[in-house]
């Protein structure tokens, strides 16, 4: 028999996939229909030979776009020379992989420690925190997503804690969310002063000698692109001061780009003692997180053991990538890009929705990384129902763009390489589906 091509070897591969594959987060009846032969740069294709234009870079990790072929090449190049090798080695690439992370850093940060991915990075960093502390509780928000594994979850703050809740010692928080205020807010300032008296009123309430950590996104990514407003972070630093708690932000989606600087902490005028990151390290070519660790904290693990560690730990062809990723987002300048894209296309033509469309209630963001809040009615700022944001979803796909989206927000998250015209393009194939939506009879 001939082996099938096109539209065929498409429908092949659903079937088989459906077959044998368990799928992520979904009930298995229900899998997704979208198949991916191959992409570069911000544009995917399936075997039909159609083609998408990517505004989600798949989890908001492809920071450098498909297929970069100085990361692909370093990995082949690493590949040849040793593909795999025990943690407990020293190895040249996992070094300069470290190094050139550092090298992002604020000097007050020594050391990193390599995970797989994210998750196991704040489940390394909360572990860090309560063996320096001696404290056990960790204070996270509810609009937050660290990863799906012990601690992670937990600290998690969105739906998908509930089921996974097994383990003690974590204390959720909210943090200020302007559109939304759980403060009765009316102004950025009041929101920031508010949420900072919550926080620090409920470490108090928790008793504070019993608290390791506090674990922030840094931007919360999944829960809806929330910026915090100015003042916040630094009022959160202070707070960890204050009662000897250790700053963990996770910066596995906000970090290496996304935001228009290399780290959304940049920008907040506060420094963190541990930073948890994955994701744009290496935009996932290669699957590898980690840690990044102050010089207080990793001093307190010189004569200690640390009792912890996982057999990939520093991946030889995951270290190559990281290195060549860090190298090309320098010498192509591909943070600046982002943050001028940010400005010059993506910030003017959300607002613009915003000011027109009647279902647009907030736009938000920095960088590549923003968040359209889709309503019912500005008055009410009642979410669109799930029904509406599948057909938005169906929509957009069907003219050739893969959103992003999470409850009832589409969430604006190309690559980071995105040039001015990519993104012009997909804002207005946003902009035409929902003006269509907004003009359709009720
Ligand atoms: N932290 C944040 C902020 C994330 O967005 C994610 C994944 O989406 C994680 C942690 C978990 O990362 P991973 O899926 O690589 O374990």
């Amino acid at each position: 028999s001939v082996a099938p091509t096109g539209a065929a070897l498409d429908a092949a591969v659903l079937e088989s996939d459906h077959a044998s594959v368990f799928h992520s987060w979904s009930a298995q009846a229900h899998l997704p229909s979208f198949v991916v032969a191959g992409g570069e740069r911000c544009t995917l294709w399936d075997h039909a030979g159609n083609r998408w234009l990517d505004f989600s870079s798949q989890l908001v990790n492809v920071n450098i776009g498909y297929q970069h072929p100085r990361v692909v090449t370093a990995i082949k190049e690493q590949a040849d020379l040793l593909t795999t090798i025990s943690p407990a080695t020293a190895n040249a690439t996992r070094a300069k992989a470290a190094k050139k992370i550092l090298r992002q850093l604020p000097d007050s940060f020594q050391k990193i420690f390599f995970t797989n991915a994210g998750a196991d990075a704040n489940e390394n960093a909360i572990r860090m925190a309560r063996l320096f502390t001696g404290r056990d509780k960790v204070v996270s928000r509810y609009r937050s997503y660290h990863g799906n594994t012990g601690a992670a979850i937990a600290a998690t703050g969105d739906w998908r804690r509930i089921p996974n809740e097994y383990s003690r010692g974590h204390v959720h928080v909210f943090g200020p969310y302007e559109y939304r205020s759980e403060f009765w807010a009316e102004s950025p300032e009041q929101e920031c002063e508010r949420a900072l008296q919550h926080l620090e009123r409920t470490i108090q309430c928790e008793g504070p000698e019993s608290i390791a950590a506090i674990l922030l996104e840094t931007i919360p990514g999944t829960a809806g692109v929330i910026v915090p407003p100015p003042g916040y972070l630094a009022g959160v630093r202070a707070i960890a001061d204050r009662y000897g708690i250790v700053l963990i932000l996770d910066e596995v989606m906000s970090g290496f780009g996304r935001t228009g600087s290399w780290f959304a902490f940049d920008d907040h005028d506060v420094i963190p003692d541990l930073v948890t990151f994955a994701k744009g390290v290496n935009s996932g070519y290669v699957p590898a997180g980690g840690v990044a660790i102050s010089a207080r904290i990793a001093r307190a693990f010189d004569e200690r053991v640390f009792p912890g560690g996982l057999t990939y730990s520093g991946h030889p062809l995951a270290m190559a990538a990281i290195v060549a990723t860090l190298d090309t987002m320098r010498d192509e300048r591909i943070v600046e890009n982002a943050a001028l894209v940010g400005k010059q296309v993506i910030g003017p033509a959300l607002a613009e929705l915003a000011e027109s469309n009647r279902l647009v209630g907030d736009v938000r963001g920095t960088g590549v990384f923003w968040a359209i809040e889709l309503v019912e009615d500005k008055g009410s700022k009642a979410p669109l129902p799930a029904a509406q944001m599948a057909e938005i979803k169906q929509q957009l796909f069907s003219r050739g763009l893969v959103p992003f989206i999470s409850d009832n927000r589409i969430h604006i998250v190309p690559p980071c390489v995105v040039s001015a015209v990519e993104a012009s393009a997909g804002l207005s194939i946003v902009a035409d589906v929902l003006n269509e939506l907004a003009e359709a009879p009720a």
